[in-house]
């Protein structure tokens, strides 16, 4: 299960940033993640419900998702798009020529634990 091991990924990010003391708890964590990124939300969230409920001081953690847009780039007529599906094909001039600037991420954006301030990643 592929999300399982982002799951694991966003996790192990997490660890990384939380303070040396155990005595914190985070409350959530925000992520981006590009509609062509191939993840099911749903199983994500499962996954790292299950995978936070044993790790010390995210047992509470809550996975906050955010999807961002697929962005290609035509090398033909230079523009940028917004595009919905992924048709790698220009809608202005039909040209395949295209670039994905954006849309198949996944990142972490923001951990927040209990009463401290939100770190930004
Ligand atoms: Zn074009």
């Amino acid at each position: 299960m592929h999300e399982m091991s982002v799951a694991q990924n966003i996790i192990d990010i997490v660890s990384q940033h939380l303070p040396e003391e155990n005595s914190h708890s985070v409350q959530s964590v925000a992520i981006k993640i590009g509609k062509m990124a191939g993840i099911v939300p749903d199983s994500l969230e499962f996954g790292f419900q299950v995978l936070a409920a044993e790790t010390p001081g995210m047992e509470k953690a809550v996975l906050q998702m955010e999807f961002t847009s697929l962005v290609i780039h035509c090398g033909q007529c230079k523009k940028d798009f917004e595009i919905d599906d992924p048709f790698f094909i220009c809608p202005e001039c039909t040209n395949a020529n295209v670039k994905i600037l954006s849309g198949t991420e996944l990142q972490v954006t923001e951990i927040e634990i209990d009463d401290s301030p939100k770190e930004n990643l």
